[in-house]
């Protein structure tokens, strides 16, 4: 893969004359090409974020959650349902509803809303830190109950940074691995579908990464395949302040082996509630929450628009990153 054919002007070089600056114009890049966009090819993932509080506050959280970061408010069971509806309408060929937060576990209306979705004939993945919002009884007991109902329709994907306690607490803080482990445990035992989401922000070579995690997994006996990158999905850091983020442009596609329809955007959105806003709106996919480029408006029908990668995240995390969150 050669990255040095792709436009990578510096965010801060001086301007001269009518030359654009790097992500300025949506359609364009600042050399003049045109920029790469992702039709939704094939939506087969409604993600919806649960809101923003989480009971920890993660020094790598992309979307910022703390215990009082309330920017985006919980979704309800009328919202979830008023897009199901909608997702019959428009025959949006989606398998999969998903939820992210936040802590989905610190919604008061989670449960209802899996329940719903899990009725209406949609596999359910919910992403949780496994810690004490998961473990309360009220929690437990209705998971239980979803799991001998639905069985494997329902995943729970746990973030587990590293596989070591020293690096997963200097992101997430002190005990905040070994009190994910006995949420592991518990779904595990009570034989939830588990998957883990780790990060790949410390160096380490995949293939190293993955032998981590899998000495990890036979230790605590979790049926997790640190090989399947569907059961064990690693993301890498995103962090553009510091690094040369190169413009994606339609060429691109060929230059890099990349395929559009393989970004995320070709193949889910994601509701969010805004705080003060009269409804809830559709976004371009689960990195881009606030950035008013990728909302796309409160309808499915809107949201079916191309979307023009026009943001640093694209390229770093999803073009040259490789990454796409809507695996399980
Ligand atoms: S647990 Fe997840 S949502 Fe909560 S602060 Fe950490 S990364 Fe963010
Ligand atoms: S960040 Fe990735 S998924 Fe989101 S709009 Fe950009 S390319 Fe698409």
């Amino acid at each position: 893969m050669d990255h040095s054919t792709v436009s990578s002007d510096v965010i801060d070089t001086p301007l001269s004359g009518n030359q654009r600056r790097p992500f300025e114009d949506p359609y364009v890049t600042a050399d003049g090409s045109e920029r790469a966009r992702v039709k939704l090819s094939q939506p087969t993932t409604l993600w919806f974020n649960t809101g923003t509080l989480c009971n920890i506050a993660c020094k790598n959280c992309y979307i910022y959650s703390t215990p009082t970061n309330d920017s985006l408010v919980y979704i309800s069971s009328e919202d979830v349902s008023q897009y199901l509806r909608e997702l019959h309408e428009r025959q949006w060929p989606v398998k999969e509803i998903a939820f992210t937060g936040g802590e989905p576990f610190m919604n008061p209306f989670i449960i209802d809303i899996v329940r719903l979705c899990l009725f209406d004939g949609y596999h359910v993945l919910v992403l949780t830190n496994a810690m004490r919002p998961m473990m309360r009884p009220h929690i437990q007991k209705s998971l239980m109950e979803l799991n001998q109902l639905f069985g494997d329709r329902l995943r729970i994907r746990v973030s587990l940074d590293h596989y070591t306690e020293e690096r997963h607490d200097e992101q997430r803080g002190k005990n905040a691995f070994s009190t994910t482990l006995v949420g592991m445990d518990w779904l595990q035992e009570n034989g939830l579908n588990m998957s883990v989401a780790g990060r790949t922000m410390w160096g380490e070579a995949e293939d190293l990464c993955r032998d981590g995690f899998a000495r990890l997994f036979k230790v605590r006996n979790y049926m997790i395949d640190a090989y399947d990158p569907e059961a064990t999905v690693l993301f890498p850091e995103i962090n553009p302040e510091k690094a040369n983020v190169p413009e994606i442009t339609k060429a691109c596609w060929d230059i890099l082996g990349v395929r559009p329809q393989d970004m995320m955007c070709a193949s889910s959105r994601m509701v969010v509630k805004r705080k003060g806003a009269p409804s809830p709106t559709v976004v371009a996919c689960t990195l881009l929450p606030d950035d008013p480029q990728f909302d796309l408006g409160p309808k499915l029908k809107d949201a079916e628009a191309d979307i023009y990668l026009n943001h640093t995240s694209c390229a770093q995390f999803c073009v040259l990153g490789g990454a796409s969150c809507s695996r399980g």
